[in-house]
């Protein structure tokens, strides 16, 4: 949320529509990602084949180095193929929602390719880090179950097919299942030491469906957070964007949480924390230049401007051109622009409202 220098005596700071605004973005888009994740997440199963995992069991080994390659591969695939757009996406609903805070100037996309206009870098570095704690998950969930597998008086095949069963899991859901499955298993010994195959073969399959829900309940996080973190990364290079353009001062960033009972004790004590607009926030999690911290993180950033910007000479005549060019694109392309580009809100009026609605549906 921005609150600009001359902002409070002009109007209330809009943080239920800040709010809206977000939660209204997650709402369409969320589930529709989810789905996506959770396709991602079940096909990463097909980097890793039973018989080898069996292999490592009996041999008391590790999964070796080309396994996690493989699953490295097929998570830069997905970035590339979905998740992208997806941040893309999200970057645009965050930008557009600071233009009209700032309401200084909106923001107009046709379509992809503005990661060049602005926040190239965010993305790249995003994608590197989802990446690594993607595969770092993986390696840690799998090595973790072998070493406590090969320890259990359990057939390896039965053992396999439940680590089978995790693949995509992070290492506290892939333990809570193989948790599952051994208590299952003691039970039924201890029953009847010498157990029918159907018997073992029915605790294999409640705990394969117990990993399907853990594995949509992982899906739905990973889309949530990462929708949020575009959302946050678009908010954020949006006023970098108005500072570049002298249409923001000097600015300072500040964490509010959600303030209800569900905050976290680590997001509470970084309540109320300042920063400067390229100052990392200091975590548990480590330096962040904004929200979300952490999977699921609700907090916020308040973006306070402290200084009014410098006023510009050519800043009349450079929003002349904006609109010209504008309007130039809107007609070649009907009604849409090629290149993203922020109109100023006073020539808003100007635009036509279906190409407004037009943006709106993009959105
Ligand atoms: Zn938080």
């Amino acid at each position: 949320m921005i609150i600009l220098f001359d902002g409070i005596k002009k109007s209330e700071p809009k943080y239920t529509n800040y709010i809206k605004g977000l939660r209204g973005f997650l709402k369409r888009e969320e589930e529709k990602l989810t789905k996506i994740v959770l396709r991602f997440l079940e096909n990463s199963k097909n980097c890793v084949d039973r018989k080898t995992i069996k292999y490592c069991v009996l041999e008391r080994k590790n999964l070796t180095g080309d396994i996690f390659d493989k699953l490295k591969d097929d998570c830069k695939n997905f970035i590339q193929k979905d998740l992208k757009t997806v941040w893309l996406k999200s970057m645009t609903a965050g930008a557009v929602s600071a233009g009209e805070s700032i309401g200084r100037f909106y923001f107009v996309k046709k379509s992809g390719n503005y990661e060049e206009y602005f926040a190239e870098k965010w993305l790249n570095e995003h994608a590197a880090e989802f990446v690594k704690d993607i595969s770092k998950g993986q390696r840690e969930a799998l090595n973790t179950l072998i070493v406590r597998a090969y320890k259990e008086n359990i057939a390896p095949d039965a053992l396999a097919k439940q680590i089978e069963g995790v693949i995509g899991l992070t290492r506290p859901q892939a333990t809570a299942n193989q948790n599952y499955f051994f208590n299952r298993y003691k039970n039924l010994i201890e029953r009847k030491p010498l157990p029918h195959e159907k018997d073992i073969e029915k605790i294999l399959k409640d705990t394969q469906n117990y990993a399907k829900r853990q594995m949509e309940r992982r899906a739905m996080t990973i889309a949530r957070t990462e929708l949020v973190k575009g959302y946050h990364a678009g908010e954020y290079y949006g006023v970098k964007y108005a500072q570049g353009e002298g249409l923001m001062g000097k600015t300072t960033k500040r964490i509010s949480t959600a303030g209800d009972g569900r905050v976290c004790e680590d997001c509470q004590n970084l309540d109320g924390t300042d920063a400067e607009m390229d100052e990392y926030f200091n975590t548990r999690w480590g330096d962040i230049l904004f929200p979300p911290f952490h999977p699921c993180c609700r907090c916020e950033v308040l973006y306070i401007e402290t200084e009014k910007a410098p006023k510009r000479e050519l800043e009349t005549e450079r929003e002349n051109t904006d609109i010209e060019s504008y309007t130039q694109y809107q007609r070649q392309n009907n009604g849409f622009v090629d290149k993203p580009a922020f109109i100023h809100i006073k020539d808003k009026e100007k635009i036509t409202e279906n190409v407004l609605e037009k943006i709106n549906e993009e959105l």
